[in-house]
């Protein structure tokens, strides 16, 4: 999961982003703790947060990854001389997969 947060410091306020394994703040927490605290890509300045804060947003590497998957399924799939609507699908069930688990994760706060 891409978890994203705006700089702390006033004068950048730029976006940046960590990379975690929970798909959820329960696990996020377990994961990394309440707080981040991290280096801006930008500025440098360390930005404190608590995972409440942070929010999750589709990974395009992933759905990248499908596109390509589809363009090569299209390819071979073009050698046996029919092209399936398989190779349209994949991309969107993936990109609705990351959808879904971005909004998933997003709607789910902790109490503390
Ligand atoms: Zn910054």
């Amino acid at each position: 999961m891409k978890l994203n947060y705006y700089c702390s410091s006033p004068s950048c306020n730029k976006l940046n982003s960590i990379k975690v394994k929970s798909n959820n703040r329960y696990d996020l927490k377990q994961e990394i703790g309440l707080e981040i605290n991290e280096p801006c890509k930008y500025c440098g300045s360390y930005t404190k947060r608590h995972i409440n804060r942070l929010h999750a947003s589709s990974n395009y590497v992933i759905i990248l990854g499908g596109l390509l998957l589809a363009i090569l399924i299209t390819i071979i799939l073009w050698d046996f001389g029919f092209i399936s609507t398989l190779s349209g699908s994949i991309p969107i069930a993936i990109w609705m997969n990351q959808e879904k688990k971005a909004s998933a994760f997003n709607k789910v706060l902790l109490d503390d």
